[in-house]
């Protein structure tokens, strides 16, 4: 089973291929592409509409970069497994 991280401010987990996802729940104004694009790894929480990851395998990884692209306040970022930053 997948860990994924909640906290007050972040979302975060790591894919089986190593990439880790982030959402910041700071930014996200709960706009929804994500969970669009990529609706097996984030759903918006009831509460308030925020971005959540449900599982960072749920889809491709080109998925969850074109995810991170649609969010129009680029609030999910990407990083590779030596923890570069690849996104935004
Ligand atoms: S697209 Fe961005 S702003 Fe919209 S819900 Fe997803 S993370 Fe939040």
């Amino acid at each position: 089973m997948v860990q994924v991280n909640n906290t007050e401010d972040k979302s975060e987990a790591v894919r089986q291929d190593g990439y880790t996802i982030t959402v910041d729940l700071d930014k996200c104004i709960s706009a929804g592409p994500c969970s669009i694009v990529a609706p097996l790894t984030f759903y918006l929480r009831d509460s308030d509409g925020k971005a959540l990851i449900l599982d960072p395998d749920g889809d491709s990884l080109e998925k969850v970069k074109e995810a991170a692209r649609s969010c129009p306040i680029l609030a999910i970022f990407i990083k590779d497994k030596n923890g570069k930053q690849i996104f935004p």
